[in-house]
C-alpha cells in the first residue's frame, strides 16, 4: 500500500462536490471478482444497468456508459453529433462550462461563449432569453448545437433546462441541446426524454456515489440521427457499435466491471429510497447549509434563489482572507476536504459538498469542521452556523413519536 505520512483517527471527511464517499454497500459490490465480460453472468449484469440506469436520467432512449471519466463523455458528446469547423452555442456558467468550451475548440469546432459579464455570469443559472435572442439572429442555422452545464459544480449555480428548451423552441432552431449533469444527475431533478436534450453528460463520482471511472451519454433519436452524419474522428467514443453490443448486455470492448457492480448497488440504493425522496434530501441539506451560511455572516456564491444547487454550496470568503488557506487550515485540523475556489474564484470561496449518501449528521459534522476552521483563520462571524443549520434541520422534526 502507498504510506502517507498522515494518519489522523477516524474517516476522512470528504466533502468536496464529487468524487462523494462511496458508501459501504458499494464498497462491498464493487469487490466482488472481476467476471468474464463475455461470460453469461456478465450478460444479465450489463442489461440489467442499462436499463435501470434510464429510471435516473428519466429517459426510454439509449443510455451509453463508458469506462472514462466525466471529461471523456463531454468529448462523446461533441464528437458523435458534430462535424468539423460546426459552431456551437455555448453558456458560460463557471469553470467547468469553461473548460467544455475549451474542449470544442480543441477538437476543431467553433464555439461561440456567452453569458453574462464577469463574476456575476458566474452566481446566475443560465439566461434562456440570451440563448433564444442568438438563436433568433441565425437565420441560416449555422449553430449546430447549444450546451449548458445543469450543475456547475464550480460555483453551486443550477440551471433551468426545461427554459432552455424552449428557448430554443420559440426561436424555431434545429440546434441539438447537449447538457452537461454530470454533478446534479441522481442528486438534482433531471428530465433528458420531457426537457427535450438530445445528449445528457453524466458521470459516476457525485451524486450516483461511485469511485471515479465511469460515465454516461443519454441519447436522443434526433442525437442518434445527428450522428449518422457527424464527421468528428472518433472511435473509441463511437455509439454505434456501443449500442448495437448493449442491446445483448456486452461492450465492444472491455467495459469497467467492477465499477458496473457498483452501479447496480447504487441504482438499488437510489430505487430503495426513492428518486423523489433522494431529490428532497438534498434540498433540504443544502437549505440548513445555506442558513450556516447565512448566520456566519458569509455570502452564497450563487446569487439567484430560484436556483441555488442541492449538490453544494459556494461560500464566498471575505476580502483578505484566501479561501484556499482556511481549506488547509480545515484539512490539517479536522481531516476534511472541501472544494476549492475555481477559475475565477480561485482564493475567493470553498465549496462545501451534501451530496450523495449525505446526511443530517454528515451536514452538521462538516458545518461543525468549517465553522472551527473559519475561527481558527480568523475570520469574523456574525453568529454560530452550526446553531442555524441544527435550527433549521429540526424545524419539521416531530419531538416525540
Ligand atoms: C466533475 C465535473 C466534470 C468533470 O468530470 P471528470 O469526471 O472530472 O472528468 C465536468 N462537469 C461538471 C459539471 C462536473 O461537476
Amino acid at each position: 500500500m502507498l504510506k502517507l505520512d498522515f494518519h489522523p483517527a477516524g474517516r476522512h471527511f470528504l466533502q468536496i462536490p464529487g468524487p462523494s464517499p462511496v458508501p459501504d454497500r458499494i464498497l462491498r459490490a464493487i469487490s466482488y471478482p472481476t467476471i468474464d465480460h463475455r461470460g453469461p453472468e456478465f450478460g444479465a449484469l450489463g442489461l440489467q444497468v442499462l436499463a435501470n440506469i434510464k429510471k435516473i436520467f428519466k429517459t426510454e432512449q439509449p443510455v451509453v456508459i463508458y469506462p472514462a471519466s466525466g471529461t471523456g463523455a463531454w468529448e462523446a458528446a461533441l464528437t458523435n453529433t458534430l462535424s468539423p469547423g460546426d459552431t456551437v452555442l455555448m453558456y458560460e456558467t463557471g469553470h467547468f462550462a469553461t473548460l467544455w468550451q475549451k474542449m470544442a475548440e480543441a477538437l476543431g469546432l467553433k464555439p461561440e461563449f456567452i453569458g453574462l459579464p464577469g463574476i456575476e455570469g458566474w452566481r446566475r443559472g443560465v439566461q434562456a432569453d440570451m440563448i433564444e435572442e442568438r438563436l433568433r439572429k441565425d437565420a441560416q442555422h449555422a449553430i449546430k448545437a447549444v450546451c449548458v452545464v445543469h450543475n456547475e459544480t464550480s460555483t453551486g449555480v443550477t440551471s433551468d433546462i426545461a427554459a432552455v428548451r424552449k428557448a430554443i423552441d420559440a426561436a424555431g432552431h434545429p440546434a441539438l441541446l447537449l447538457v452537461d449533469t454530470i454533478s446534479g444527475l441522481a442528486s438534482a431533478d433531471y428530465r433528458h426524454d420531457e426537457w427535450g436534450v438530445d445528449v445528457t453528460v453524466s458521470g459516476s463520482q457525485k451524486g450516483l456515489m461511485l469511485p471515479p471511472g465511469i460515465s454516461f451519454n443519454a441519447v436522443s433519436k434526433k442525437a442518434l440521427a445527428a450522428a449518422k452524419t457527424a464527421k468528428l474522428p472518433k472511435a473509441f467514443w463511437a455509439w454505434g457499435e456501443i449500442i448495437e453490443m448493449n442491446a445483448s448486455g456486452y461492450w465492444p470492448y472491455t467495459p469497467n466491471t467492477n465499477l458496473l457492480y457498483g452501479l447496480s448497488e447504487a441504482l438499488e440504493m437510489i430505487m430503495e429510497e426513492g428518486l423523489d425522496n433522494v431529490f428532497a434530501r438534498h434540498q433540504r441539506l443544502a437549505k440548513a447549509c445555506r442558513a450556516a451560511v447565512k448566520a456566519w455572516g458569509l455570502e452564497v456564491q450563487c446569487a439567484d434563489p430560484a436556483v441555488y444547487s442541492p449538490v453544494l454550496t459556494g461560500v464566498m470568503t471575505p476580502s483578505g482572507f484566501d479561501a484556499d488557506v482556511i481549506r488547509k487550515i480545515i484539512y490539517q485540523n479536522f481531516n476534511m476536504s472541501l472544494g476549492t475556489g475555481l477559475g475565477k474564484m480561485k482564493g475567493g470561496m470553498f465549496r462545501i459538498g451534501h451530496l450523495g449518501e449525505a446526511n443530517d449528521l454528515s451536514l452538521m459534522a462538516t458545518l461543525a469542521g468549517c465553522e472551527m476552521g473559519l475561527k481558527l483563520a480568523g475570520v469574523p462571524l456574525a453568529g454560530s452556523g452550526v446553531a442555524a443549520a441544527m435550527n433549521d434541520l429540526t424545524s419539521d422534526k416531530r419531538s416525540r413519536d
